[in-house]
């Protein structure tokens, strides 16, 4: 890695339903990467909390097993790359007394706030999208993140593109982002307000750089929110196995540069870390 300090702060272990590798397993390849930091964000989807049965598994086992295995973890004196204990706490508004046991599970160090869906419907990435009715979806979506913001009980707001990957990436259907102009500074202004971290979401994209930064979805959210006065970016590979862990970290940062910020965040018992990238 060649900046001075680097973090993976959204990582998954084998204790999310849709993740493959141990937490000892992505702590050996962080610390083989040289990496400062480690913070494992399993899974937690709030209206499936109590379904053992369900999609996400039993994640009233899951997150437990995924909190003991950071605590052993972090025992060991082989490694370098400090480990810290997270969660994604996945749509908190759906069901917020799930989300309140979830969180009184452990003193985390990082809390991860992500909307992968709206109320009764299907995540993003199932739906079938026709042009008519992404502004309403998106307004919607933006709306939700503004009043999960406004609950507060997290550190810093996941992969604020996430809907775009599917109706850009996937659907093909062009979205002019300032369209939502009034939604998304309301969201960005009550970030910086509550001194909550956005954070950049690299995707596990290996060719995220300065060169390629026109194409990426967060730069547009990352430029706002430095205007409208936050400070604090988190950076995540949302790896799902070890070989993912810290893919486009490196250029996500190169890209923070060009955009002014200096420094990354490493949130620690919930408090924010200002690391400076060179
Ligand atoms: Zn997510
Ligand atoms: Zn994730």
């Amino acid at each position: 890695m060649k900046h001075k300090f680097t973090a993976d702060s959204h990582v998954h272990s084998s204790n999310s339903f849709d993740a493959k590798s141990t937490v000892g397993e992505m702590l050996d390849r962080a610390n083989g990467l040289g990496l400062d930091f480690l913070t494992i964000t399993d899974h937690f989807e709030a209206a499936f909390y109590h379904e053992a049965n369900g999609e996400f598994g039993d994640q009233t086992v899951l997150l437990p097993k995924s909190i003991s295995d950071v605590r052993a973890q972090q025992n060991r004196k082989d490694v370098k790359t400090e480990l810290l204990c997270g969660i994604e706490l996945g749509e908190p508004l759906h069901d917020l007394s799930s989300a309140e046991e979830a969180l009184a599970l452990t003193e985390y160090d990082f809390v991860l706030c992500s909307v992968h869906n709206l109320k009764e419907m299907g995540d993003f990435f199932w739906l079938d999208y026709s042009e008519k009715e992404i502004p309403s979806l998106l307004k919607k979506y933006f709306l939700e993140l503004s009043e999960s913001t406004q609950w507060g009980r997290f550190n810093s707001l996941a992969h604020i593109s996430y809907p775009l990957r599917y109706i850009c990436g996937r659907a093909g259907i062009s979205v002019d982002i300032s369209d939502y102009k009034k939604e998304i500074d309301e969201l960005l202004k009550l970030l910086a307000e509550k001194e909550k971290a956005l954070e950049f979401n690299t995707c596990r994209n290996s060719l995220l750089s300065a060169k390629t930064m026109s194409e990426c979805r967060d730069i547009y959210f990352l430029k706002r929110f430095k205007e409208l006065g936050g400070k604090y970016i988190t950076l995540g590979s949302d790896a799902h196995k070890a070989e993912e862990l810290a893919m486009g970290i490196d250029g996500a940062m190169d890209i923070l540069l060009q955009l002014g910020y200096g420094e990354i965040t490493v949130f620690k018992g919930g408090k924010p870390h200002l690391l400076p990238i060179i």
